[in-house]
């Protein structure tokens, strides 16, 4: 790896890290993007997205996640495929570790998001990849016709219910409330869905099949009693969980496990940021993220600055 210390390592290429790139860049800082997979985070998760601004038609997930990219590659941003490891403070800069070895920089932001709750039930992992999903757009086209389950009652799963409809003949959200957490124009939405039904105060307790997923063990969360229930697939949609691993024991962390960070996005450790999902208190949408993004490197630049 290369030894000079850069100005800024932003690690995450979702909405919030691509964002603080665009600000990084344009600022001409000595900036790298670190990204583990894919860049583009969880929008590549949706189909499409009908909140963030600019879009009054709705913007395709994967649309969205590769014009935040162009754009930020434009302005010179690099961006390397490559996951950070471990996060050390030290006097004057923070080391990271990857794979690669390590890197050295003034300041660092935290993009990197959160990933899907599992159910933790039987079968789930046996049955992922082959009936289980936890991604719509990505695999909701092989349902076509067929009879889909969800679970969750949140925006995602509410959302993503509405998208399988294009494919399903039938999807049937499981959630085990008495009532939707979505908001209220999705709620509207799924309930005018003649394609849509809910399976109310009920959970997951199996997943059964024998190639492919077959059936869902379902068990009622008022009487506790058991039911059957034959599915082709099944969409998890139950919350998320920050990527958070590799910082530790090094941040500041509140009782979720998400990053504490004050307006200005600095977290407990200087020269350390976080933007996004996975900071306390996000509002977990693409227009916050992005919004983090740009205030985690806006104050970065301060913090290289000198300037409180
Ligand atoms: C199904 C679904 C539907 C949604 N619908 C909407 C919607 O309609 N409207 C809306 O506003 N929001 C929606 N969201 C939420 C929105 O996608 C997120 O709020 C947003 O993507 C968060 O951006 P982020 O950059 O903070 O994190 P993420 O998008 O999670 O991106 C984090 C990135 O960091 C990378 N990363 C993680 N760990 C490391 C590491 N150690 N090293 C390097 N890279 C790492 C990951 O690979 C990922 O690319 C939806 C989410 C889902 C799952």
């Amino acid at each position: 790896m290369n030894d000079q210390i850069k100005d800024m390592v932003i690690i995450g290429g979702g909405p919030a890290g691509l964002s603080a790139g665009i600000y990084a860049s344009r600022a001409r800082l000595d900036a790298i993007l670190l990204e583990k997979g894919t860049y583009g985070g969880q929008v590549l998760l949706t189909s499409h997205i009908e909140n963030y601004p600019g879009f009054p038609d709705a913007v395709g997930g994967f649309d969205l996640a590769d014009l935040m990219h162009r754009q930020a590659e434009k302005f010179g941003l690099k961006i390397e495929f490559l996951g950070v490891e471990s996060i050390t403070p030290e006097k004057g800069h923070l080391t990271l570790g990857t794979s690669e070895g390590s890197i050295r920089t003034k300041t660092a932001v935290i993009a990197t998001g959160s990933i899907p709750n599992k159910l933790h039930v039987p079968g789930e992992e046996q049955f992922t990849g082959r009936g289980v999903s936890y991604c719509a757009t990505c695999d909701g086209a092989l349902y076509k016709g067929q009879k889909v389950a969800v679970v969750g009652g949140g925006d995602a799963a509410v959302e993503e219910a509405l998208f399988l409809t294009r494919f399903a003949e039938h999807v049937e959200i499981v959630h085990w409330m008495d009532h939707l957490q979505a908001t209220p124009i999705l709620q509207e939405e799924a309930l005018a869905n003649e394609k849509i039904s809910i399976r109310w105060n009920t959970m997951v307790s199996e997943i059964k099949g024998d190639e492919a997923l077959k059936e869902l063990i379902l068990k009622n969360a008022e009487t506790g009693e058991t039911s059957s229930f034959s599915t082709d697939g099944l969409f998890i949609y139950i919350g998320i969980t920050p990527q958070v691993e590799f910082a530790k024991g090094v941040v500041e962390m509140d009782e979720r496990g998400s990053i504490v960070t004050d307006a200005k996005m600095a977290t407990s450790v200087p020269g350390l940021f976080a933007a996004g999902d996975v900071r306390s208190w996000s509002i977990r949408q693409v227009a916050s993220a992005v919004g983090d993004g740009a205030t985690a490197a806006w104050y970065a630049y301060n913090y290289l600055q000198g300037i409180k």
